[in-house]
């Protein structure tokens, strides 16, 4: 094994040896892959090689489309068979839900260039003649879909690798590592040790202890992960091979594996497989089968698929393989280490594993991954993701690994969790709650308790009548809004303003002003928004999105700030009320002494005030559009805040409203939201943030990047607002946006606006259509709805509510 190496890859699955050919594709070659025992150890020897393309995410999507794409390429390079098999692949439904939700699949992967097809039962039958029709309402079909061979691909990448420079050294245990002073590693190993620039964690299994070594906990858990294959079935004797077949309502998945067919079942009860801790010893392993244990699952198979019930079971595969919270993988720099990678937590390699080793070498060679991959960004998760999180979480998510999601449905695992002061108040108020990153918010308001509940749908639901109420009194009287869950950050210092204009695109607001400003990474492309409060010349508060906290905070890192500046993530010390409504002022002015009249307290200013005898922040800002003021304040005071407000509020119809009527009042004032419009993949022209750039600095990261967007007419895309035609369900995004019978773009948001009275799509098409004022359509659910552009914001376009 050499000493010295630019970059150590820890493990040897499909994913470390598909990192490791990327790197060298890339044209970086001197780099390591050091590998416990033979390549495959891990979960990788015993997958059953499925692969798709299908993904909730449209950008991990697209990565998926990538790996299934490279089979061919690594297999020309190495000479290596990855025993690629393109059956097809069809997703059953069993519901009339979820044959909405394939439709809705099927309605995503247009603008991805997937080329899926909804089918009949009839048609399900033919091309997949073990199944008992009359399960089934119709299915989805999936040319590129099938199986590798998980030993071939990972061998594959592997000889690539090789052949392009990397060396790989099999038999040796990373047992420690110890940063130096300059951010490079020295890797500990059985075998001696090795000097690397940059470390990718790549331990699959073992991933968690690998992080560990370095003091981070990565929320990744192991599930214990059956599947079975049959006798030889006398029904595919002399057929074409069987296409893929997922059955959602039985949670299985099939495929034949020579004579008969390979079964797998993500069963509800699911089992964590070692909680803690990984043993070091665990080789090519398996597991002890409990048939038990998937024995509902296997029921169901034999009623769908009834020659399986005679087949006979040849072989059970029982292995363990890590999951997120979310199920999407763990890529990326690690924030607070400098030179650790992660790229971990891929529970689909086959699928995903191409589309990693990509991202992560695009990323760690460029700065910058090439491509929206927040959906499987390490920093979407932060310090709330604790051991028995992750490990409520994982379960969840295992057993609704085919179960759908509506998009008003809350997941239960691990809540409540994180709450705050006036939690219980908001309770007796009759809240619905929702989990942001672990933190429940309320969603909406019922009239009583026993009607708190949502009733999941992917149409107009029972919130519907009360988010309306809800936006009618912010429009008419005034709302409270609990609006704890953004980030903030609290940055100090003589050298604070000098940075933050360096940072952020837009100018650095006067004392006592608030500035709306985008962060752009180099390449001009939005990677963050944030209300920049000025409290004194070198003291600012910056609120932005509670999700990106760490991903912010790693970029800040990343641009580091100069001796003179400290920054602070202060998110949970600070948590806020807002009000919102033409009865805002005057309700909040009988609480303090300053002077709230637009004249001394105009739109955008910010200031310490005393609120009865609470001290805090006080904002004049809005992202509902009317009148309104936010409120800052340290946890311990909240709760006495929120009483002051609501006792002062009897006298100005003051009620509670929560996310959902503030979403809708957002989409009508056409103000996007960061991993909804606001994405790595846009610039801000092409976001309708271009008046939050300022060029009259001479200095801001993203400058040149963003003078090129303005100077080449704005970018290629355009956000754009609908009024849309539809009758009982609303946009959710990532919904196709068609122009004169092809499709064009895609929404971002969707809501109804209460307040306008019809139902709005935010979403993106290409600029050169972007001034067309009709010919738009918007497919939801399987049915294409006439989109009308609006040339402005649907409500109160020139802003006159809010800065009156
Ligand atoms: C039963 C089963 C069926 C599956 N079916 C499919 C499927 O159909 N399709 C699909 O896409 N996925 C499937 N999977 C999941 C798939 O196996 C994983 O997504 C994939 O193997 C993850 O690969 P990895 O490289 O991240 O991790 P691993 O395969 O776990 O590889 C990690 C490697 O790192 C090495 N290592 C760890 N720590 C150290 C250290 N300290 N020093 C040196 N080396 C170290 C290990 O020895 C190991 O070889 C299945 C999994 C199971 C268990």
């Amino acid at each position: 094994m050499k000493s010295v190496t630019r970059v150590a890859v820890i493990g040897g699955g499909v994913v470390g040896a598909s990192v490791l050919y990327h790197l060298t594709k890339a044209g970086w070659k001197d780099v390591l892959l050091i590998e416990r025992a033979e390549l495959t150890s891990g979960s990788t020897w015993h997958a059953a090689g499925g692969m798709h393309t299908v993904n909730g995410d449209p950008n991990v999507a697209k990565l998926q489309q990538y790996t299934i794409e490279l089979y061919k390429e690594i297999e020309r390079i190495s000479g290596q068979s990855c025993g690629v098999h393109i059956t097809g692949g069809l997703m059953l439904a069993g519901t009339r839900e979820r044959l909405d939700w394939l439709k809705m699949a099927k309605a995503r992967g247009r603008y991805l260039g997937m080329d899926l097809e909804i089918i009949s039962v009839d048609e399900a039958a033919g091309l997949f003649p073990l199944l008992d029709k009359k399960h089934f309402k119709g299915a989805m079909y999936d040319p590129i879909e099938g199986h590798v061979d998980p030993y071939g691909v990972t061998h594959a990448y592997a000889k690539s690798a090789q052949l392009g420079g990397a060396e790989i050294v099999r038999h040796t245990r990373v047992t420690d590592l110890k940063a130096r002073s300059d951010g490079s590693w020295d890797v500990i190993t059985d075998h001696g040790n090795v000097h690397a620039e940059y470390v990718v964690n790549a331990a699959g299994l073992w991933a968690r202890e690998v992080g560990r070594m370095v003091g981070i906990e990565l929320p990744i858990l192991a599930m214990e992960h059956q599947y079975l294959i049959t006798g030889d079935m006398p029904e595919l004797k002399g057929k074409k091979e069987q296409l893929h077949c997922i059955d959602f309502e039985g949670e299985l998945y099939l495929r034949q594996e020579r004579g008969g067919m390979l079964l797998g079942t993500y069963e509800k009860a699911g089992v964590p497989w070692s909680p803690t801790q990984t043993p070091w010893d665990f080789g090519q392993d398996l597991l002890a089968n409990d048939l038990e244990r998937i024995a509902p699952s296997l029921e169901v198979a034999f009623e769908h698929f009834p020659a399986l019930a005679d087949a006979g079971i040849r072989k059970v595969v029982n292995g363990p393989f890590t999951f997120a919270p979310d199920g999407n993988p763990l890529v990326g720099p690690v924030r607070g280490l400098k030179n650790f990678w992660v790229a971990c937590g891929v529970m689909a390699g086959f699928s995903q594993g191409g589309g990693v080793g990509l991202a992560l070498s695009r990323w760690l060679i460029d700065g910058d991954p090439g491509a929206d991959i927040w959906g499987m960004d390490v920093a979407r998760y932060g310090d709330w993701t604790t051991l028995a999180y992750t490990n409520a979480k994982v379960r969840e998510n295992y057993s609704r690994r085919f179960s759908i999601r509506f998009p008003n449905e809350e997941l239960q695992a691990a809540r409540p969790l994180r709450t705050t002061p006036i939690y219980e108040r908001l309770q007796a108020a009759n809240a619905v709650f929702g989990d942001y990153c672990g933190l429940e918010h309320s969603l909406w308001f019922a009239p009583s308790a026993q009607s708190a509940k949502d009733e999941f749908s992917f149409h107009r639901s029972n919130d519907f009548p009360h988010v309306a109420a809800e936006c009618d009194a912010v429009r008419n009287s005034a709302g409270l809004l609990e609006i704890s869950n953004y980030g903030k950050f609290e940055i100090k210092g003589t050298g604070a303003a000098d940075w933050l204009s360096r940072v952020m695109s837009n100018r650095v607001p006067a004392v006592g002003r608030i500035a709306l400003t985008p962060m752009l990474n180099e390449r001009g492309k939005l990677i963050g928004d944030f209300t920049m409060c000025r409290v004194a010349p070198e003291h600012f508060f910056l609120i932005g999105t509670y999700a990106a906290e760490t991903y912010y905070l790693r970029w800040f890192e990343r641009h580091h700030p100069s001796p003179g500046v400290s920054i602070r993530s202060c998110a949970m010390e600070y948590v806020g009320l807002s009000i919102a409504g033409p009865n805002s002022r005057a309700l909040l002015q009988e609480l303090v002494r300053d002077d709230l009249s637009t004249a001394a307290f105009p739109f955008l200013s910010f200031k310490r005030m005393e609120i009865g005898m609470v001290p805090g922040y006080v904002g004049r800002v809005s992202f509902t559009g009317e009148l309104g003021f936010e409120i800052w304040v340290t946890t311990d005071y909240q709760r006495a805040l929120y009483d002051l407000l609501v006792g002062a509020g009897r006298k100005y119809d003051l009620r509670p409203f929560g996310g959902r009527a503030l979403n809708c009042m957002r989409v009508e004032k056409s103000f996007g939201t960061w991993t909804r419009e606001y994405r790595p993949i846009y610039g801000p022209f092409e976001a309708g943030l271009g008046r939050f750039v300022d060029f009259n600095k001479e200095k801001f990261v993203g400058r040149a990047a963003a003078l090129a967007e303005r100077g080449g007419g704005g970018g290629a895309l355009r956000l754009l607002t609908f009024k849309l035609e539809s009758v009982d369900t609303d946009a959710l995004g990532d919904e196709p946006i068609w122009h004169e019978g092809k499709v064009v773009g895609w929404v971002t948001s969707g809501a109804f606006g209460h307040r306008v009275n019809h139902s709005l799509a935010l979403g993106y098409v290409p600029a050169a259509i972007a001034g067309a004022t009709s010919g738009f359509e918007i497919e939801i659910i399987g049915e294409r709805h006439h989109a009308q552009p609006l040339p402005e914001a649907a409500y109160d376009a020139k802003g006159s509510r809010m800065r009156s």
